[in-house]
């Protein structure tokens, strides 16, 4: 649901500022206390023979001249994020290019390559790939097995019954969650301090993925949860003692008044367009711990929204590099527990562009100083929302 206050469709990213300050009193003062953004603009002097390349590659040369640029900063996390659209439409953008002209079909360069891997180890994970100490987690569309190489004492593969990494339907997005919940938990029995489950799943090489066949991964770790996760958690604590509110609470009220969120068919999940997005056209989910019917979320409640954010990306926008990750608060029993009072299981969604470019979309500036992003949240939200509906 939107407020009757949240700003309707033809919204874009070059607005935040002035939206931010439409808000009513307390959702901007949540707003600002929550990030930092700041407008700025670049201006270019172009030689007269540069303007017909200009005008054929970014519609006009007057939309070069006097670039707006907006930067929101997380000021709790320091997460960070430079918009400026205009990239999106310079050449070899990391964006994948249905941003402007509608869905890709499948490149038939990228069909051959995933064809050209049939037959590989995944296709027959039973004789091809090791099990865990505790066996495998058999689903109905995934199985587990353990990673070769690993990451974490425990890491394992849920490989999908498709070789074809793109075959991705809701039955087999809450298929995986049910086996990783389950994988999870043998796991954790086998080796009780094993507590921080972290799913990842990158699909295709471009996103990180070494192997074609569709799979995703998930690792369990003792002590602290991955350094990213134990980042949002510190940020949320610091949040509350600083002002006394609920940093995540607080964040989805701001998303929802910037017109940022997606309606789910489980209204205690929260969805929004991230205006802090790692990588292109983030999209967010957030199951908290509390809940009006008393029921604790699992990984399985993220299955079918994160499946219709999936179905949107996919089929509608054309993504076909991606990456996705899962985490939330330990298992129960964990002796940090009160550290993670509050914490929700989350979901993140990322594009990562044309899975045929040559260049990388990741370069310096994402590794260690802010996101450069080509996308504007609005139009994410906007595309989800329709897909909702
Ligand atoms: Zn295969």
């Amino acid at each position: 649901m939107q407020d009757a206050s949240a700003p309707q469709d033809f919204t874009t990213i070059d607005q935040l500022l002035a939206l931010v300050d439409a808000l009513p009193p307390v959702r901007r003062e949540l707003a600002q206390r929550l990030f930092e953004m700041v407008e700025t603009e670049g201006v270019i002097v172009p030689p007269s023979d540069m303007e017909p390349w200009l005008a054929r590659t970014f519609g006009s040369v007057e939309a070069t001249l006097r670039q707006r640029i907006i930067r929101v900063t997380n000021r709790w996390t320091f997460e960070g994020a430079t918009f400026n659209p205009l990239r999106s439409r310079r050449p070899g953008s990391g964006t994948t290019q249905a941003a402007q002209s509608g869905p890709l079909t499948m490149p038939p360069e990228l069909r051959e390559r995933i064809q050209a891997t049939e037959g590989d180890d995944f296709c027959d994970p039973e004789h091809r790939t090791p099990a865990d100490s505790f066996g495998r987690v058999r689903g109905q569309r995934v199985v587990t097995a353990a990673n070769v190489a690993k990451a974490e004492g425990w890491h394992s593969v849920a490989i999908f019954d498709r070789h074809d990494p793109l075959a991705i339907d809701a039955a087999l997005v809450a298929d995986l969650l049910l086996v990783a919940g389950e994988w999870a938990e043998r796991a954790h029995e086998k080796d009780d301090p094993a507590r921080y489950f972290f799913l990842l799943w990158n699909c295709l090489p471009r996103a990180g993925a070494s192997l074609i066949h569709g799979h995703a991964q998930m690792t369990l770790s003792t002590v602290m949860a991955q350094a990213r996760v134990e980042l949002w958690r510190t940020a949320a604590a610091r949040y509350t003692e600083a002002t006394g509110g609920d940093y995540f609470a607080d964040l989805a009220a701001v998303y929802h008044g910037l017109g940022l969120t997606v309606p789910t068919r489980d209204p205690a999940v929260t969805m929004f367009a991230s205006l802090t997005p790692a990588k292109e056209r983030e999209f967010v989910l957030l199951a908290p711990p509390w809940r009006a019917d008393g029921r604790s979320p699992t990984l399985e409640t993220l299955a079918q929204p994160l499946a219709a954010g999936l179905e949107v990306m996919l089929h509608t926008l054309g993504v076909r590099a991606f990456n996705v990750a899962i985490f939330g608060p330990p298992l129960p029993g964990d002796p940090r527990a009160d550290e993670w009072a509050g914490f929700p299981l989350v979901a993140r969604f990322v594009d990562r562009g044309n899975p045929l470019a040559p260049t990388s979309d990741i370069a310096a500036l994402e590794l260690f100083g802010s996101s450069v992003i080509a996308s504007d949240p609005f139009d994410v939200a906007r595309s989800l929302r329709a897909g909702e509906s």
